[in-house]
């Protein structure tokens, strides 16, 4: 078989390793799994019963225009409906603007290197190039150096992907330094500049930018938000878009009519109607990335300050090997190697019995 030659040299995305799996190959009863950031204290009660409710209407096909929903959270965001549309999880959404923005094997992505995977892999398969600036030294995205390139090459880059706070880094830019490049960037109104802000109400930065004022004055802007992690609904599929009206509609017109499950549009209404749910969702993040940083520091482990529900490490070892050994002890968390960060991995914050059993694990592999 000949395929082309994007597709043939495809890395496909490595999900986090199933903790059944983890069971079976090494023989272990318990397995703590913190390796796809996905929310510890399991979905609300109401989005449980939601399910329940609307599991006796799945011989229907779901809602095509997403009406209830796109009300509910256009109320929750604060935005007009006109302003918002949906996807598969957030990676459907970024898949779909690749698509409408980029002709293939013409124009171009830029994002950074160290970015969230998915955008190279989705303008890959879209036979759509990326450009990948560095991270700063402080594993940051470098936006001065995006601007650069968006004025080098604006003719061919039409889609900017920021993702605010970054995966696999925790790490975040600050309102000035967004605006900054934003004043830079509006000049190319063909090019959209998308936040994804994925883990934004785990963000605990006082100058982190409010994306959605942002767009009132920056019209070439747009806002990723998933359901997937504070919300803890990954298993549903969830992302939302929020852009500008123009945009949105372009997207409903490329995606396909029932891309969000019935099932999912009843769980998210219900999930953002319980302001419980979200506040101790971040409550148990933020303690436990706090009990993260007091042990990691002790142990003299290199970390970086997370704006999300997970930290990353640098263990100073190859981290395929120190992977290998947590596993055997039953702890699943992510190596990221694939975003340049040879010796790092990317723990996710857990309840705290399970950040408790990870930092043993950490503790003991390290030392031998
Ligand atoms: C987890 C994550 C997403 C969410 O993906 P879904 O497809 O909505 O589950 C998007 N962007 C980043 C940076 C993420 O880490």
């Amino acid at each position: 078989m000949k395929f082309s030659n994007e597709i043939e040299t495809l890395k496909p995305y490595k999900p986090g390793k199933p903790i059944a799996e983890t069971q079976r190959e090494f023989g272990l009863k318990e397995v703590v799994k913190l390796a796809s950031n996905e929310n510890p204290i399991g979905a609300s009660k109401q989005v449980v019963s939601a399910i329940e409710k609307a599991a006796l209407e799945i011989h229907r096909y779901p809602d095509a225009s997403c009406y209830e929903l796109k009300h509910a959270m256009a109320g929750y965001y604060g935005v007009s409906t006109e302003m918002m549309t949906f996807g598969n999880g957030s990676n459907e959404l970024i898949d779909l603007l690749i698509r409408l923005y980029c002709d293939p094997r013409k124009d171009k992505v830029l994002t950074s290197k160290g970015a969230f995977i998915a955008y190279k892999i989705c303008s890959q398969v879209s036979r759509v190039e990326t450009l990948e600036i560095p991270l700063s030294e402080n594993l940051r995205f470098d936006l001065l150096a995006l601007a650069k390139k968006l004025e080098a090459d604006s003719g061919s880059i039409r889609l900017v992907f920021i993702a605010n706070p970054n995966n696999p880094t925790g790490t975040y830019v600050n309102e000035s330094e967004l605006i900054e490049f934003l004043d830079i960037a509006q000049k190319y109104e063909n090019t959209l500049i998308v936040l994804d802000e994925a883990y934004n109400e785990f963000v605990r930065a006082k100058d982190y930018p409010q994306s959605l004022d942002l767009m009132k004055k920056y019209k070439n802007v747009a806002s990723l938000r998933t359901l997937s992690k504070v919300y803890g609904i990954a298993g549903l599929r969830l992302g939302v878009l929020i852009a500008q009206p123009e945009v949105i509609g372009f997207i409903d017109r490329i995606r396909n009519p029932f891309n969000v499950n019935l099932l999912a549009q009843e769980a998210a209404k219900a999930a953002v109607a319980d302001r419980e749910y979200l506040k101790k969702s971040q409550q148990v993040n933020w303690e436990g990335l706090d009990y993260f940083y007091k042990e990691f520091s002790q142990m003299g482990l290199k970390y970086w300050e997370s704006q999300g529900n997970f930290v990353l490490i640098d263990c100073e070892r190859d981290s395929e090997e120190i992977n290998l050994e947590l596993l055997k002890l039953g702890l699943i968390v992510r190596p990221v190697k694939g975003y340049g960060l040879a010796t790092h991995l990317r723990v996710s914050v857990g309840l705290p019995e399970e950040n408790k059993f990870a930092v043993e694990a950490i503790k003991q592999v390290l030392k031998g």
